[in-house]
């Protein structure tokens, strides 16, 4: 362990279990000595959350459902009476109905899409609306997405279009907040095996198509997203914002995969 991330103080959104991309990033901040709070959706989850936050010597675990704002302000001003101020960020929420999460975007329901945008895209900025008071020139915001904001992914669905309205969002944050010396990354992570994951209609296929042609040849881990993340969150990464960075083990740059079976 190391001290990249001493004297900083961060909010961790997003951990649901150990298997949480949000919570492999908690790990790689916690072990170069950053602060941590962390919110949870409902007590189901807070269940879980505490003893994770424990592990990493944190106490300040404050509910907080995006859909419900009152909710969000609380979890701020828990932070803000514990913390004072506010380093960094981590925002790792999404939701849609998995029932939509198959067959055809084109079947979208008015109801799903709206609430897949307001928790999986809007959500990032309400949230970094109630983040910026607090930090200070070099704080550092950081939301998690997907390929299939860009590109055509099946089954992904409703919830690719919210993530290119995520990533978009992304770049406008970064521009309005850069002005005050806050940076707002995404990181765009390959298939991860989470409960959210889990969501998506033929998951699996994903997960092993995504092995079998990414350059990297292997699944992405949440120790390889922490990775990345403390880079962006840390001083490290000050001149960069307004970026996706893709920790996808390169499948994005694959045009064409290298299946056999099509050769006649
Ligand atoms: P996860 O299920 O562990 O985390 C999703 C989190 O979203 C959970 O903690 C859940 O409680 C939270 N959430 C959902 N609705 C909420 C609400 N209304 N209010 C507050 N929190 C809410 O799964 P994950 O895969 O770690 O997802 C984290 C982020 O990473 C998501 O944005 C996801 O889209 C993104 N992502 C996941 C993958 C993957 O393959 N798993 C790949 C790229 C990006």
């Amino acid at each position: 362990t190391g001290g990249l991330m001493r004297g900083k103080r961060g909010l961790i959104m997003g951990v649901a279990n150990d298997h949480s991309i949000a919570w492999g990033i908690a790990k790689a901040l916690a072990a170069e000595g950053a602060e941590l709070a962390f919110t949870y959706q409902g007590e189901a989850l807070g269940k879980r959350v505490k003893p994770l936050a424990l592990s990493l010597g944190s106490d300040l675990v404050v509910p907080c459902d995006v859909e419900k704002l009152d909710t969000v302000d609380a979890a701020f001003d828990a932070v803000r009476d514990r913390f004072g101020g506010l380093d960094f960020l981590v925002h790792g929420i999404a939701y849609s109905d998995k029932n939509e999460l198959k067959g055809r975007y084109a079947d979208t329901t008015r109801d799903n899409f709206v609430r897949t945008m307001v928790i999986s895209a809007f959500s990032f900025t309400e949230i970094a609306k109630r983040a910026a008071p607090l930090m200070a020139p070099g704080g550092s915001l950081v939301t998690l997405t997907f390929g299939g904001a860009t590109r055509v992914t099946p089954n992904y669905n409703v919830m690719g279009v919210a993530k290119a309205a995520l990533e978009a969002s992304v770049r406008y944050l970064a521009a309005d907040y850069g002005a005050v010396g806050l940076r707002v990354n995404a990181i765009s992570a390959g298939p991860v095996r989470t409960l959210a994951g889990a969501g998506i209609t033929d998951a699996r296929f994903m997960y092993n198509y995504h092995r079998a042609h990414a350059p990297l040849r292997r699944p992405v881990t949440i120790e390889d997203v922490g990775g990345s993340a403390l880079y962006l969150l840390s001083d490290l990464s000050r001149g960069v914002t307004g970026e996706v960075h893709f920790v996808d083990g390169g499948f994005n740059i694959v045009g064409m995969p290298r299946s056999e079976n099509l050769r006649s």
